[in-house]
This record gives C-alpha cells, structure tokens and sequence, in this order.
C-alpha cells in the first residue's frame, strides 16, 4: 500500500505508524543500493592497493563514504554467501551450503527456502520498492526466483556464468572465451527472454536497468540488489573495454563494474538522492585462483575463493551515503551478513525475532557514533567449521587449499593454528604456542557457537548427482 503513495504521504504515514515503537522517521529512511561483485579479490581495486586496474569511481566512492578493511563475506563460494547476505544468516541455518554440491547448479531442484526471511521481504513490508538485478544464484526454478523472496521485479542470470556451457574446445575457460559457448538464460521476472545471453553486453545491460529502476521509484524508497554477474569466470567485457585495462582481460572486466558503480552513484546525485541513499560495494567471495591471469587477486591474503582462509573471504567493502557515513577507513570487523540487519535498522523495517540472526547493527561504526559490535566471525567450509576469528586472532580447526587440484585434502589440526591477524594478515605465522589464552577462547565460543547450530534440511544436495569424487582425505597434523 505505501509503496504505491508519493514518499511524503508514505512517509507521513509511516511516522503515525511509528509512534511509540521505535521505529525510524520515514523521512529519515534511506534507499538501499548494494553492489555485489562476483569472485572479487581483496586486492582488486585501486583503493585496496592494486597497482594496475584502475577504478577510479569506486576510489572515489571510498574517499567520500568509508572503506572497510576487515569486512567479511559469510562463506567462500556464491550461494551460502547470496543465501547469506539477503537472511543476515550464516548458511549452515538455512541449508544452503553443502560439500556437493557447493553451490546451486543447473540440476537443481531446490533454492531458499521460502520460510527465510530476506532483507528484500523485510524492506518490502516497510514500504520499500525492490528489484534484484543480475545473478541469483539461489534457485534457479520460477517458484525460488528472486520475486517468490520479496524482489518486485528481477533481471538477470539465476546462477552462474560458466554454468550451462554448451561447446568448447581445448581447457574451460580459455582466455577471452567465445560469448556463443555458454548458454545461461536471461531473464526478466519468471521467464526467459534470452535462452543464452550475450555475457559481452551483462554488465552493460545491467547497470541501465539499475539506472531505470533508480529513476522509476526516484520519488519513494527503494532497495536495488545488483549482483554483478562479472568478474566471475568466464570473462566478458564490452566493447568500450576491450583491452582498455593494463591488468588484461580480468582488469577490463573490474574497469567495467567501476564505471558502472560510477553511473549508479553520479544518477543519485544527479536525481538528488545521494543524500538519502546508502550505497554498498562487495563482493561474495574471494578471488578464483586456479585460473592465473583470468582470475584475481586477494592481494596480500592467503588462498582465494573457496576457502577458508582470509582471501577466500575477507572482501572489498565500500559505505556511500554523502553526509551520514562519516568518511573514514574503518578497521573494525564487519559482515555481509550485517547488512541485513543494519538496513533493517536504518529503513525502519522489522528484524525478524523467531529465529537466529548472525548479521548484527554496524550503523554505528557507519555513522560515527560507536564502532561495531561484531567481535567474532565464523568461517565455515560447506556444513563444516573450520576456523574462527575473535578480536585480532583466528584459529583454524581444519584447512584446505582454495579450489583447484589440491583442495580434495583436508588438514585437521591439533592444536589449531593461531594467526594474530593484526600482526600477521597473510596467515603465516602459527602463534598457538604462545597465545594460549587466546587460543582457548576461540576454542570456547567455537564449542558454544556449535551448540546452537540446529541442524535443517539441506537445500543444495536435493536431486544432486555427480560422477566426479567427493570424499575428502583428512590428514592429522600434529603441531
Ligand atoms: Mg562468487
């Protein structure tokens, strides 16, 4: 209903609704944009430190609003971490992640579960217009598709780009790869308007119709999910990119998504919504290695996207809102889970209170009024925990390599590894035998955090069949 009314009148009305509960001025609720990467590294942009893709608009971005260092995606590969982001979640709660397989494929019969509540539902039911623009990657069927979990409208692939790959010889995926080998639909809403998009024009196509959307509900509050398809491989760019970039291919595509983000954030000035608008960059996981030069960086973290270590998923983090988010670099620990629950927050909507939320309310560290309550971050691989980090120090119960040839070994360790992430972000140093306070602590809330983890019928492994092996070898180590 609200959403239909001018955003005085919803406003005003939303204010009488308010009373006494708590919830925010109307007037004062921001529109939503969340800017989501594919397999984006660490070391990716300008304003992480790479010497040689240039993303100019998002170093921009960072420079107005707040770059974060230590901001994390909830799993290492694509849906537990979508699943993830959009329930404030971690995926083990909602059954979205598993050993086999890791993400959604194209013979999946299963998605979210309905019964999840996600940030799309909650903003909805505050008055707020939603489209989800890009790759879902959480249920490929029309009855999981992003408008059966609180998107008015959707545009784009259901999973991912090398899915559905129809031709191609020699290795997948070659360099520069023909857009003709793969047949990921395109679709709007419920149906497929492309049976096999051209992945040269995804990025393009996208950012207008984020820009239509933005211009279309300029005059009430909306939430705009844009979850890029690129830089995941394989890659594609268009035209005005083609070897624009002195990082090659993978720099052409990153080149591709800032300019984008750049015409996102130049419409809101231009409509006068930048002052009431929070806009997120991220990225689902790290970085894909195992495909060199195609894949990329997470700069000078350990291992990429797959794992568990820190550059399968710490993550770029960018906060835009022009005089809210106080500009800074915030070297505090932060989630996409905690998206979630901070524009819940922000937008006046309603954090669901019959189930177990992980994301928790970093508007403060945002803000400038506080820092952010998240001390502890769970890094799980499929079902299984493999390491937690609390305050500066992360232990590791059990690694693996990132994926690629060495990842079917998995190393349980004892006593767990401890890194002191302050002094030693690239994991390298093992400090268990002189911290061992620190190492019991961890050791304390992994036990507790385990306890309350109620097991839930698992989504991924429905209708799974695979002739490729699975099991995995696990090695004890002895430290
Ligand atoms: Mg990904």
């Amino acid at each position: 209903m609200l959403s239909i009314l001018p955003r005085t009148i919803a406003a005003s009305a939303v204010i009488l609704l308010g009373i006494g509960t708590g919830i925010a001025a109307a007037a004062d609720r921001p529109n939503v944009v969340i800017i989501f990467a594919d397999d984006l590294g660490y070391g990716d942009l300008g304003c992480y430190g790479h010497p040689t893709i240039a993303t100019p608009r998002l170093d921009r971005m960072a420079a107005e609003g707040q770059r974060w260092t230590d901001f994390y995606a909830a799993a290492s590969v694509c849906t537990p971490s979508r699943a993830a982001l959009l329930t404030g979640r971690l995926p083990i709660r909602s059954g979205m992640c598993a050993e086999a397989p890791r993400v959604l494929t194209t013979s999946s019969t299963a998605g979210l579960p309905h019964a999840e509540i996600t940030l799309a539902e909650a903003l909805k039911d505050a008055g707020y217009a939603t489209a989800c623009i890009g790759k879902w990657h959480l249920g490929r069927t029309p009855e999981f598709l992003p408008r059966s979990q609180g998107f008015d409208e959707y545009f784009g692939l259901p999973y991912s780009n090398d899915m559905g790959r129809v031709r191609e010889p020699g290795k997948f995926p070659g360099l520069d790869p023909r857009a003709d080998y793969y047949t990921g639909p395109l679709i709007r809403n419920e149906t497929a308007i492309e049976p096999a998009s051209d992945q040269r024009l995804l990025t393009k196509r996208y950012t207008a119709e984020a820009i239509r959307f933005i211009e279309r509900h300029r005059n009430e509050p909306f939430f705009l999910y844009l979850a890029h398809t690129m830089p995941h491989v394989p890659l594609f760019r268009s035209e005005k990119f083609v070897g624009q970039s002195r990082r090659g291919l993978y720099g052409d595509v990153v080149e591709e998504i800032d300019d984008s983000a750049g015409q996102i954030l130049d419409l809101l000035r231009r409509l006068k919504l930048d002052a009431k608008t929070l806009v997120v960059f991220t990225s689902d996981n790290g970085p894909w290695l195992s495909f060199g030069a195609n894949g990329g960086s997470a700069g000078l973290l350990r291992e990429g996207k797959g794992c568990s270590f820190e550059g399968g998923m710490r993550e770029p983090a960018l906060f835009w809102w022009p005089g809210a988010i106080k500009p800074a670099v915030v070297r505090e620990m932060g989630s996409t889970m905690d998206l979630f629950t901070t524009c819940i927050k922000l937008c006046g909507a309603k954090l669901p209170d019959d189930r177990q939320i992980d994301g928790v309310d970093i508007s403060p560290a945002l803000l400038g009024t506080g820092e952010s309550p998240r001390q502890t971050m769970f890094f799980y691989r499929a079902k299984k925990l493999y390491a937690v980090r609390h305050g500066k120090y992360k232990a590791h119960f059990f690694t693996r390599a990132a994926y690629g040839s060495e990842a079917r070994t998995e190393y349980e360790h004892e006593p767990p590894l401890l890194f002191d992430l302050g002094c030693d972000p690239s994991e390298k140093y093992n400090v268990a035998a002189s911290h061992p306070e620190a190492l019991a602590e961890i050791e304390k809330i992994a036990a507790e955090h385990k306890r309350g983890v109620v097991a839930v019928e698992n989504q991924l492994e429905k209708g799974y069949k695979s002739d490729k092996p699975t099991e995995v070898n696990t090695v004890k180590v002895k430290h």
